[in-house]
């Protein structure tokens, strides 16, 4: 199969969306965002062997390479538009082609952000992704926004796909189930959208946690100019797995490392005014998301964890970092 008829089997869809005026197939796609908003763009970049395993399950990997993505749209609070895929193939496998494809296009269509445009080419497996979205001007989220005083909250969950890793790498051994259930979350990340853009306007800086929490969060404090305490008996049961995983023994220094530092997690870490506390409860029930305070943000920079009793804990976290 040649590379034009690879692109129109597997990637050419008729966008249905009213912003996409024009889609696959001609030099360049024609975006019509809502008069008056502002673009949010981003891109990620995947490879073989340094973000996903090589033979990886191809419909979990369309949607991953998707999920990152519009996990960076849901951090900025805006809303998805579109998408461009950049590919290289080291042949051309229909079975897997097929796979990548519905699960990056079943994602595409529950987020309402349409396949543009892309390149195709002959190389190492690569699956770089480039979304675009939409945001009301000022209402964007940024990492520069948390102000002491803030509180810290994030969504969802934390450390169980770390768990999942630590153990498809051998490090730690758990039963069939409570590793099929972390690596869920591993392997096909749910991007906070709905979450981002009901907080727009309401928290006063954000980031999703790609990298692991206080990597991540240092990002926020650094361009905040701030510091945070966090509360770790807070933030430790924010690992769905928990009980599960210390009944099998992974002891709790890892467990910790996994919720505070481990990265692939892909919810969105927050800050917002204690006067607000009712308006996150309300954009987090509207969503279906659950949120949970775990610290607040200070004028001494650094973080501050504390455990039992408000004990300070010490430990290094180290986060990702690929060229640490
Ligand atoms: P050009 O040579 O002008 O860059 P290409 O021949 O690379 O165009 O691509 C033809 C059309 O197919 C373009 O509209 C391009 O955006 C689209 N396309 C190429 N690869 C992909 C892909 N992997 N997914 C979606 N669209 C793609
Ligand atoms: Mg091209």
């Amino acid at each position: 199969m040649g590379e034009f008829e690879l692109i129109d089997r597997y990637f050419r869809r008729t966008a249905a969306s009213p912003q996409v005026a024009l889609g696959v197939g001609d030099d360049c796609a024609l975006l019509q965002p809502t008069p008056g908003r502002q673009l949010a763009v981003s891109t990620d970049l995947l490879l073989e062997g340094r973000h996903f395993f090589p033979g990886a399950d191809p419909r979990a990997l369309g949607h991953k390479a998707l999920a990152v993505n519009l996990s960076d749209l849901a951090a900025c609070g805006a809303r998805p538009l579109a998408f461009t895929l950049a590919l290289a193939l080291p042949a051309v496998d229909e079975t897997w082609l097929a796979g990548l494809s519905q699960g990056l296009l079943a994602l595409a269509d529950a987020s309402g952000c349409a396949l543009v445009g892309g390149d195709t080419t002959r190389g190492p497996l690569a699956i770089g992704i480039t979304v675009f979205g939409e945001v009301e001007p000022g209402k964007a989220l940024l990492r520069s926004g948390a102000r002491a005083g803030d509180d810290l909250y994030v969504s969802g969950s934390l450390g169980d796909a770390r768990l999942a890793l630590e153990a498809l790498q051998g490090r730690i051994e758990l039963p069939p189930g409570l590793l099929a259930s972390a690596r869920q979350r591993l392997d096909t990340p749910q991007p906070r959208l709905a979450l981002g853009q009901a907080l727009a306007g309401v928290a006063t800086a954000a980031i999703d946690v790609s990298d692991g929490l206080l990597g991540d969060l240092g990002h926020v404090l650094k361009q905040s100019n701030v510091g945070a305490t966090v509360d770790t008996l807070a933030a430790l049961p924010l690992l769905d797995n928990l009980q599960a995983a210390r009944a099998a023994g992974v002891d709790e220094s890892l467990l910790l490392q996994c919720v505070l530092a481990g990265g692939d997690d892909y919810e969105l870490a927050f800050t917002a005014l204690p006067s607000h506390r009712d308006a996150v409860a309300t954009a987090a029930k509207a969503t279906n998301t659950r949120v949970t305070r775990i610290g607040s943000i200070d004028s001494q920079p650094g973080v501050r964890l504390l455990g039992a009793g408000g004990q300070p804990v010490h430990g290094r976290f180290a986060s990702f970092d690929h060229f640490a």
